[in-house]
């Protein structure tokens, strides 16, 4: 059975950004999500609501 590829955009969270990624899990994309916040954003850590903004954003690809 093939792993379906999940994608998620930085600005389904309502950021004006361009930056996006592909992964095969939740987990990795919220990790690599936090750590662009992090560096791109200046956000040292994924609030609770954030992290809830960028789960329910992730997309089946
Ligand atoms: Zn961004």
């Amino acid at each position: 059975m093939p792993m379906s590829r999940l994608a998620f955009a930085c600005r389904s969270t309502g950021g004006a950004c361009e930056w996006a990624l592909e992964a095969d899990s939740a987990e990795v994309i919220l990790l690599r999500f936090a750590e662009h916040q992090k560096c791109a954003h200046h956000l040292p850590e994924l609030t609770g609501e954030l992290r809830q903004k960028a789960t329910a954003a992730i997309r089946t690809t």
